[in-house]
């Protein structure tokens, strides 16, 4: 079989950590990037007698993530340990959500090549984190700063076919997470951990292949590679009459390659029961009722409003809605000077060149989108040429200065001084005259050059309609009177 004939079959779960500044189960601050052991209290630490008591920004997250990915949230749900042993988890058991999850059902809806597609969500559960080890060439440590920070795991169907859609979703995915302000979508803190099961099985056939799960991918460009490399692995192992054994496998960054790391006949069995320490979670109506109302306008809607309302290109809807403060920038510019068309360009072609990183905000910029909105209008004045409007913004990016003032300061407005331009172009034709013959004898896209000689002489401060106006009126008229 050639790999055209295999289908590769993915379905990811992901470990959003919720930005809360305390624990899951207790006060202690769950902020990353502590020394180590420096945010660990009786409850982390798995202290006997210490009780949980949850975190309601924790919940109140949780359901908010349900509701924008469209899930059922149940308004009832039980919190369960989920037993093994592991030294990075000193209660010997992780609270976790098993038979009843928070959230259940809902999808992410995301674009790829430009074509809408969906994933659906098998759940949505509340867990708490495990701390960390870390090995030292000396030994191992454990850092327990992690243990009982918030997280919440989002199963997906196995629904997706190429590492293209196991990529495009999870973007679309962390931001969704980061529009509702619930999780920062750090890949490389681990605030946003991605697990991948692939399988594969000929194409046509209905059964699922035997999978394996892939760990310790921490960027999209690696979770890509592993995907496509464990679909290339299992397709080879499958056309050399081999089997594909279901196991968990860790993604090599320098090799590019997965390896085994344990296989089935190691799997735990988590013996999962309910938490005794902790009541069921119940959710009263009213509060899903004003988390459900408060949901902001999510990066899908931004996108199909900005094409239908604003008549925004598909392209440039997506690329305005792939970080939330863009977002924000460009509709406050629209509110600004009604031109959405006008504004987006300047925000994907200028606006953005100057950002760093535009999902932690445009903050940082000298100007805001007032002044940005003034300069789009000024062009559609024709108070500035394209060219100059761009110096203008340069002046803007440094200074912060409105563009008025800037224009006004720099004397960039345009020459619409009829008599001068005549004067100008008088010479033009005087200095030109083997052009002047041409553009005579029919040879009429010389008009360009023309335009460049006048653009020149006023280092491009003419007003081009006006200016090809009065060309064509002195190169014409001169013509019918010689
Ligand atoms: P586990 O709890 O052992 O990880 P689950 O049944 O909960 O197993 O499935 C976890 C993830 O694996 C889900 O995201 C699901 O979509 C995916 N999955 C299940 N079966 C397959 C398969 N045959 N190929 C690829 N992904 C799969
Ligand atoms: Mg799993």
């Amino acid at each position: 079989m050639s790999s055209s004939e295999w289908e590769a079959v993915i379905g990811l779960e992901v470990h959003a950590q919720l930005k809360t500044s305390s624990k899951l189960f207790s006060r202690e601050s769950a902020q990353y990037g502590a020394e180590p052991n420096t945010q660990v209290n009786e409850v982390c630490a798995g202290m006997p007698g210490a009780l949980p008591v949850i975190n309601e920004r924790a919940v109140e997250y949780a359901m908010v993530a349900g509701y924008a990915l469209g899930c059922e949230v149940h308004l009832w749900s039980q919190f369960a340990r989920k037993n093994y042993f592991y030294p990075d988890l000193p209660k010997g058991y992780q609270i976790s959500q098993f038979k009843h999850p928070i959230c259940t059902g809902g999808g992410v809806d995301y674009l790829l090549d430009g074509e809408l597609k969906r994933c659906n969500l098998t759940r949505i559960h509340l867990e708490e984190d495990a701390g960390k080890n870390i090995h030292a060439p000396n030994g191992s440590l454990v850092d327990l700063n992690r243990a009982g920070v918030p997280l919440i795991e989002i199963v997906g169907e196995p629904e997706l076919r190429s590492a293209d859609e196991a990529t495009a979703y999870l973007k679309e995915l962390r931001n969704i997470l980061r529009y509702l302000d619930v999780c920062d979508g750090n890949l490389e803190e681990g605030s946003f951990r991605c697990d991948a099961n692939v399988s594969v099985r000929p194409r046509g056939q209905e059964a699922f292949g035997t999978r394996a799960e892939l760990k310790n991918i921490n960027s999209f460009r690696f979770i890509q590679r592993a995907i496509d490399y464990e679909i290339a692995r299992q397709i080879d192992l499958l056309e050399n009459g081999e089997q594909v054994v279901q196991e968990t496998r860790l993604f090599n960054h320098d090799t590019g390659r997965t390896t085994s790391m344990r296989s089935k006949e190691e799997a735990h069995d988590y013996r999962y029961f309910p938490d005794p320490d902790l009541p069921p979670l119940v959710i009263a109506p009213e509060w899903s009722e004003r988390v459900k109302a408060a949901l902001p306008e999510l990066p899908g809607q931004k996108r199909e409003r900005y094409q239908r309302d604003l008549g925004l290109p598909a392209y440039d809807a997506d690329v305005l809605t792939q970080a939330r403060p863009v977002a924000e920038f460009f509709e406050a510019a629209v509110a600004a000077h009604d031109n959405p068309k006008g504004i987006a360009n300047w925000v994907m072609n200028e606006v953005l060149r100057e950002v760093d990183n535009p999902e932690e905000g445009l903050d940082a910029l000298a100007f805001g989108p007032a002044q940005l909105a003034e300069l789009v209008q000024m062009v559609d004045d024709k108070e500035l040429t394209g060219k100059i409007a761009k110096a203008v913004f340069a002046k803007m990016v440094e200074s912060g200065q409105a563009p008025t003032e800037i224009a006004d300061a720099e004397g960039l407005r345009p020459i619409r001084d009829e008599g001068r331009l005549r004067a100008l172009i008088a010479d033009i034709l005087a200095n030109n005259p083997a052009q002047v013959e041409q553009f005579r004898g029919g040879k009429t896209k010389l008009m360009g050059f023309f335009i460049g000689q006048l653009m020149q002489q006023t280092r491009g401060k003419a007003d081009p309609g006006l200016g090809r106006k009065l060309l064509m009126e002195e190169l014409n008229s001169d013509n019918e009177d010689g």
